[in-house]
């Protein structure tokens, strides 16, 4: 097992037994997020549902369906993402995540993406857009993505939403399927061998 592998488990353990916020006594189970820890592209959803909380697994309700169909819809398996939340934890009934909720579970995120280091991040709703486009509307920005230091940041409606709203629902598909574009684009870059802005950054300080 890779050490960022181990890592990752490690975390989980941290995170199944979490109680910096008051959902922590309140779920079944913790949802950590899951995916192969080499993944390039992860989405970051919103919170646990009812299924997840008692299952332990991202998105494996409705919602979960019509993420692996859109993800079917462009060659790719749920096996092959990264699948993670802003919070690992389930809400009661649902409700929205509090801001100090998605504070007190920040870190676990942080460290996730430190150790996965995607080169996709797509943001599932608002509470995950929230985190990389601050004050941004999803109506507005959704289908367009920002690249930052060798990452793209894609912002998505959020498929809950999207499955019973028959406008967002071809919007979500319409996005998902210029994912294909960006990951081509990446390839380009990595045979290009242009250095990511860290590098560059760190080429720099040797002079
Ligand atoms: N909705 C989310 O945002 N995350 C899940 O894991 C399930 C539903």
């Amino acid at each position: 097992m890779s050490d960022v592998a181990k890592e990752l488990e490690e975390l989980n353990r941290q995170i199944a037994v979490c109680q910096r916020c008051q959902l922590g006594k309140m779920r079944t189970r913790a949802v950590p997020g899951e995916g192969p820890p080499d993944a390039r592209i992860m989405f970051i959803g919103e919170a646990p549902g009812f299924h997840e909380d008692r299952q332990g697994r991202p998105f494996v309700g409705a919602a979960g369906k019509f993420l692996d169909e859109l993800l079917a819809s462009i060659g790719l398996k749920r096996e092959e993402v990264f699948i993670a939340n802003v919070i690992k934890c389930r809400p009661p009934g649902n409700r929205d995540p509090r801001p100090e909720e998605i504070a007190a579970c920040r870190p676990y995120l942080d460290r996730q993406i430190e150790l996965i280091k995607p080169r996709i991040i797509v943001t599932l709703g608002r509470f995950s857009m929230a985190r990389y486009f601050p004050g941004e509307s999803i109506t507005r920005i959704h289908g367009q993505p920002r690249r930052d230091r060798g990452v793209i940041y894609y912002p998505m409606f959020h498929p809950a939403a999207a499955l019973h709203q028959p406008r967002w629902r071809s919007l979500i598909e319409q996005d998902m399927k210029r994912i294909p574009e960006l990951l081509a684009e990446l390839d380009r870059d990595e045979e290009a061998v242009l250095p990511t802005a860290e590098e560059s950054y760190e080429q720099l300080s040797l002079f």
